[in-house]
């Protein structure tokens, strides 16, 4: 008699089914449950449950998206909140960068319609003219050591993290920018924060600068002569 029809194969072919079977069923139930603790999250307003949440999203993220989206969940506050839980997962290892391996990139959308700056190789070069509010923001992020481009899309972000090797980055941008420069991250396997827009568009769009500021400051210390930028933004 063959051995694939012993009594020895056909008991291990049906434990290997029944394990296999729970697997799935175990993950489709950790699934529901995280979409309906995340659902709770983004209806609510609050982070619950985040050290069950964090590491389950990192297996699961897939199948969880779409029972989120199978309860009802807008496109747009599942997106911003998968941003938050990223940025949450990330923020340990972005801390624990030293600034001088860091770097920071900016849309160009954010600079006035008026700007006088060039497009170079290496993005735009603010001249810190005072017509909008990054120039002032990128002279204070240079203080305290970061790395800043201004950049006009995500094929300069590649060719800059290429030349220069950050370790993290903090992304500024509209919602699906900062989604898609943090998906791009994990797959090159920089650790990102991302800093979503207040106001989107194609020009003089509004970044959140008091957002950037303490997205800057993770694990260094506010330099004494830091100026405040939670003012109203420009
Ligand atoms: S501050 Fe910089 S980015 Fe803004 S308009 Fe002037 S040169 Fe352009």
């Amino acid at each position: 008699m063959s051995f694939f029809y012993s009594g020895i194969w056909i008991q291990l072919m049906i434990l290997i089914g029944e394990v296999t079977l729970f697997f799935i069923l175990g993950m489709l139930l950790a699934a529901v449950a995280l979409a309906i603790i995340a659902a709770a999250s983004i209806t609510r307003g609050k982070f619950y449950l985040p050290r069950i949440l964090i590491p389950g999203m990192v297996l699961l993220e897939g199948l969880v998206k779409a029972f989120c989206k199978l309860l009802g969940l807008d496109d747009k506050d599942l997106v911003t909140f998968f941003i938050t839980l990223r940025n949450t997962m990330n923020t340990k290892a972005f801390s624990e960068t030293p600034v001088e391996q860091r770097a920071i990139f900016l849309p160009q959308c954010l600079r006035s319609a008026q700007c006088p700056a060039n497009l170079t190789p290496e993005g735009l070069k603010c001249r810190n003219c005072g017509r909008c509010s990054v120039g002032k923001n990128v002279v204070w992020l240079e203080s305290i050591g970061y790395r800043v481009f201004i950049v006009p899309g995500s094929t300069f972000i590649k060719r800059m993290v290429k030349k220069y090797h950050p370790q993290a980055i903090i992304g500024v941008g509209c919602l699906m920018e900062i989604k898609d420069g943090i998906e791009m991250s994990d797959r090159i396997g920089l650790v990102a924060i991302g800093v979503v827009n207040l106001k989107d568009g194609c020009v003089e769009t509004i970044a959140d600068w008091a957002a950037v500021r303490d997205a800057a400051l993770l694990g260094l210390k506010p330099p004494s002569d830091a100026v405040d930028f939670h003012g109203p933004a420009e």
